[in-house]
C-alpha cells in the first residue's frame, strides 16, 4: 500500500497542497511505498511564517530550559531507537544496526548541544578599557535557519544541524532528502512531545523549488547544507548572493594509506568496513586504498579478496547481512557504469559487483562489492565520487607519492593512515590537505564536541558542523560598550578617540 507523506509545520502534520509529489521506494523490493508532497513556494513561506513566530518565544527561554527540552528529546529518541532505525532502513536501505547508529550519532550532537550552549553562547567582558568604560560581548541567535540534507543520513545530520541551532535559540526549517523523509518527520513529532514550542522545528519536503525559496527569502538568515558537490557549490554562491551566511559540505572520494609496516590484517578488515559499509554510501566511506610498495599491494590485495567473499549483501532488516541495497536504481545504475568504465580504461576488476541478486527481493537495488585494482590518477572512477560499494588499488611507490595523492585529489573530506611508525603518521597527519584524519582509524568522523567538515571541493564556508563552530555559525555577535558617568563633565567630542 502506498501511503501519502505530509510535511510539518507549526507543531502538527500538514498536507501538501502545491499538487506535485516525489516517489519514495523501498530500495529491497524496489517498489513505491510512499508519496511525498513536494513544497511550493508558497507552503515554504508559511513555514518560515510559522518557525518566526515559534522562534521569538523559544529565543526568550534561558538555554538551560532549552537544553532540558532537547535532553527530553533524546531521551524520547533513545526510547523509539527501534522504531527509528526500522523506519530509516526501509527507506535508506542501509542495515538496521547501522540505522540505529545514524539515529545515535545524530543524537550524540543534540547532547553536547544542550549541554554546552549555555557555555559556548556566553560574550566575553573587557572592564575599564578607556576610563570608566567597558566592552561586553553577546551571542544572539539568527532567528529562523534552515537546514538541506542529503539521502545517506537521514537522521544524523538533519539532527547535526537543528541540534546546535536550536540549542543557540533558533528556529529551523528541515529539508530533508526527498528519497528518506520520514525519520526527520517521525523525529518533529518526538521534538513536539518533548516540548518544543510550536514551529521552532519545522520539516518541509520537497526539491529544487523549495530549497531555493528558502535561499531567496530574507527571513531565513543561514543555510546549512550537506550533499553533492555541484549543489553544494551552487547553494554557497545563491545564500551568499542573498546576502545570508551558509555552510556548504559536498562530495568526497577517501583515502586510506596502508604502510609496509601496518598490520594488514587490522588494515584490511578496516578497508572491508569503509569501505562495504552502507553500500558504500558514506560521505567519510574509503573509496581508495593507497598501499606503499608492490609486496605491501600484493598481500593486502590477497587479504581483500579472501574478506570479499565471505561479504553477505540483503535485505536490511537481516540480522546478518553485511550490506543493504543502495538507495535508487539511478544510482545503482550510476554505480554499474562506472565500474564498466573502469574496466574499459584499464583498471583490473578483481571483483565484480554487477548483477548480484539476492532471493525473495528481485527487484532491489543491488550491487554487490567490487575491488579494481592498478587504478591510476586519470582514471573516472579515481577522478570521481562513485558513492557505492566499489574499492579502487592504488599503488603508490613510496611515501611521498601516496602523501601526495591524497593531497592532490580534489575532495578533501576525509584519508586515513596504517602504520605502525608514530613518526610517519604524525607526518602525514600534520601535512596532508585534508579536513579529517584518521591514524589506524579507517573512518575518523570527529566526536560531537569536536568540528566535523572537509577541505577543498568538500566543503563551502568557513565554519565547520557540531562543535563549537556550529555555535559560531548559528549566532550573531553583537558588541556593546558602555560608559556610566557620574555627572555631565564634558561637552560633545568630535575627534575618534585614539590610543587607551
Ligand atoms: P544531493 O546533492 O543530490 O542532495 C542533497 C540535498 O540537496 C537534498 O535535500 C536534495 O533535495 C537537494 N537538492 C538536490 N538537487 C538540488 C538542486 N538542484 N537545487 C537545490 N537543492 C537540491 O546529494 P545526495 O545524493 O542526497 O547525497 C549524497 C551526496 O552527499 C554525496 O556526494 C556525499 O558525499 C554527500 N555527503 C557529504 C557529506 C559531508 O559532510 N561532506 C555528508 C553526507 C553526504
Amino acid at each position: 500500500m502506498v501511503h501519502d507523506l505530509y510535511h510539518y509545520i507549526g507543531g502538527a502534520r500538514v498536507d501538501g497542497t502545491s499538487g506535485r509529489f516525489g516517489d519514495v521506494y523501498n530500495p529491497c523490493t524496489g517498489e513505491v511505498q510512499a508519496r511525498l508532497p513536494l513544497a511550493s513556494r508558497d507552503e515554504v513561506r508559511e513555514a518560515i511564517a510559522n518557525a518566526e513566530k515559534g522562534q521569538a518565544e523559544w529565543a526568550a527561554m534561558n538555554p538551560q530550559r532549552r537544553g532540558r527540552i532537547l535532553l527530553k528529546f533524546v531521551d524520547l529518541a533513545n526510547e523509539h531507537m527501534d522504531e527509528l532505525a526500522e523506519l530509516l532502513s526501509s527507506e535508506h536501505g542501509k542495515t538496521f544496526a547501522d540505522s540505529k547508529g545514524d539515529v545515535q550519532r545524530g543524537l550524540e550532537v543534540v547532547e553536547f548541544s544542550a549541554g554546552a550552549a549555555p557555555h559556548l553562547l556566553k560574550g566575553e567582558f573587557s572592564d575599564s578599557v578607556g576610563t570608566g568604560i567597558d566592552v561586553h560581548s553577546l551571542r544572539k541567535p539568527l532567528g529562523v535557519v534552515a537546514g538541506i540534507s542529503p539521502f545517506n543520513f537521514p537522521a544524523m545530520i538533519p539532527l547535526w544541524q537543528a541540534g546546535p541551532a536550536l540549542a543557540a535559540g533558533n528556529a529551523f526549517i528541515c529539508k530533508p532528502s526527498e528519497r528518506d523523509p520520514s525519520v526527520p518527520l517521525r523525529l518533529a513529532e518526538l521534538l513536539t512531545e518533548a516540548g518544543l514550542p510550536d514551529g521552532v522545528f519545522n520539516v518541509v519536503n520537497g526539491d529544487k523549488e523549495a530549497v531555493d525559496a528558502l535561499i531567496e527569502d530574507p527571513r531565513v538568515k543561514a543555510i546549512g547544507f550537506v550533499g553533492s558537490t555541484p549543489i553544494a557549490q551552487a547553494i554557497y554562491a545563491g545564500a551568499a548572493a542573498h546576502g545570508k551566511r551558509a555552510q556548504c559540505f559536498g562530495g568526497a572520494k577517501n583515502h586510506m594509506v596502508i604502510l609496509a609496516d601496518a598490520d594488514l590484517d587490522m588494515a584490511a578488515d578496516a578497508l572491508i568496513g569503509a569501505g562495504y559499509g552502507s553500500a558504500g554510501e558514506r560521505c567519510m566511506a574509503i573509496s581508495v586504498a593507497v598501499p606503499v610498495g608492490e609486496e605491501t599491494a600484493d598481500a593486502l590485495v590477497a587479504k581483500l579478496q579472501e574478506r570479499i567473499k565471505g561479504l553477505r549483501v540483503g535485505a536490511s532488516m537481516d540480522k546478518d547481512v553485511d550490506f543493504g541495497p543502495v538507495v535508487a536504481a539511478s544510482a545503482k545504475e550510476r554505480i554499474e557504469g562506472y565500474i564498466a568504465k573502469g574496466a574499459e580504461e584499464g583498471a583490473e576488476l578483481l571483483v565484480d559487483g554487477r548483477g548480484h541478486t539476492v532471493d525473495g527481493y528481485e527487484g532491489g537495488f543491488w550491487v554487490g562489492p567490487t575491488l579494481f585494482d592498478r587504478v591510476t590518477q586519470e582514471m573516472s572512477i579515481y577522478r570521481e565520487e562513485i558513492f557505492g560499494p566499489v574499492l579502487s588499488v592504488v599503488r603508490a611507490a613510496d611515501y611521498d607519492e601516496a602523501l601526495r595523492l591524497c593531497s592532490e585529489h580534489e575532495f578533501g573530506n576525509g584519508v586515513a593512515i596504517f602504520t605502525r611508525d608514530g613518526d610517519a603518521a604524525r607526518d602525514f597527519a600534520s601535512r596532508v590537505e585534508v579536513g579529517m584524519v584518521g591514524v589506524n582509524v579507517p573512518i575518523p568522523v570527529p566526536i560531537a564536541y569536536y568540528t566535523f567538515g572537509g577541505w577543498k571541493a568538500s566543503g563551502f564556508g568557513d565554519l565547520n558542523q557540531h562543535g563549537p563552530d556550529a555555535f559560531r555559525f548559528f549566532t550573531k555577535t553583537k558588541t556593546v560598550t558602555s560608559r556610566w558617568p557620574s555627572g555631565v563633565r564634558q561637552g560633545a567630542s568630535f575627534v575618534m578617540p585614539a590610543g587607551s
